[in-house]
């Protein structure tokens, strides 16, 4: 069932308020061109940004090209992009995501969902943040901060990340889609923690579901009522 009227002015209502701590916000990764985004997306499952970007100077200094990373050796690669964990996994994904953009796409980005999640290696999160980041076209890239900070904030109540990116294009038009996801999360990145939110200081307390909001720090016991929303 499509959102009423409320649940858009609600999303809406927070979107503003990203807004307002976020006015313009793009991705904390370093990249020159949309290959190399594709290629850092990958490479910052389960690290930091600025492992990724510890790395990636040497990686695309020795393979600055897609045909040159489709033809490396995937121990060199391996090598090279050790630091940032699972390094066998995200190389084999490296590599041949490079060799199907030179065997398809003459080594072009696509700039759509369904031929870039056709790339090995690149499924929709990832297809997401390229097309929203690289090309600026709609899209909402879904992982655990958005998924998190979405569920919260009552604008889903779904776990899969497909049926929260479905529910998030629905509550909000096609024109914000690319400002969501790096928007929300910056703001679980700061704010909206899994284990420890700063809920003392959260501009959007009177809109959380969560139940275990966190008092501020030095508040004396029972003085957290203004939490209890
Ligand atoms: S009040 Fe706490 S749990 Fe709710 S959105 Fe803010 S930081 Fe997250």
């Amino acid at each position: 069932m499509p959102p009423d009227a409320a649940a858009r002015r609600h999303a809406r209502t927070i979107l503003g308020r990203l807004k307002k701590r976020y006015p313009s916000i793009s991705t904390a990764l370093d990249y020159a061109s949309p290959w190399q985004l594709l290629v850092v997306t990958v490479m910052s499952a389960q690290t930091t940004d600025e492992n990724v970007n510890r790395v990636a100077p040497e990686l695309f200094r020795r393979w600055p090209e897609p045909e040159d990373l489709a033809a490396a050796d995937p121990e060199e690669v391996e090598t090279a992009i050790f630091s940032t964990g699972f390094y066998r996994q995200k190389t084999k994904s490296i590599i041949a995501l490079s060799e199907d953009l030179m065997e398809r796409y003459d080594g072009e980005v696509p700039r759509n969902l369904e031929e870039l999640v056709t790339l090995r290696g690149v499924g929709r999160k990832t297809a997401s943040v390229v097309l929203a980041e690289a090309w600026g076209l709609p899209a909402i890239a879904v992982d655990t901060h958005v998924k998190r900070v979405a569920f919260r904030l009552s604008l889903t109540d779904q776990e899969l990340p497909d049926k929260v990116e479905a529910d998030l294009r629905d509550l909000y038009p096609e024109r914000e889609w690319s400002g969501i996801s790096m928007r929300y999360i910056q703001f679980g990145r700061e704010l909206c923690d899994a284990r420890k939110p700063r809920c003392w200081e959260c501009p959007m307390v009177d809109r959380c579901r969560y139940p275990d909001k966190t008092p501020a720090p030095n508040a004396p016991p029972g003085n957290s009522r203004h939490l209890d929303v």
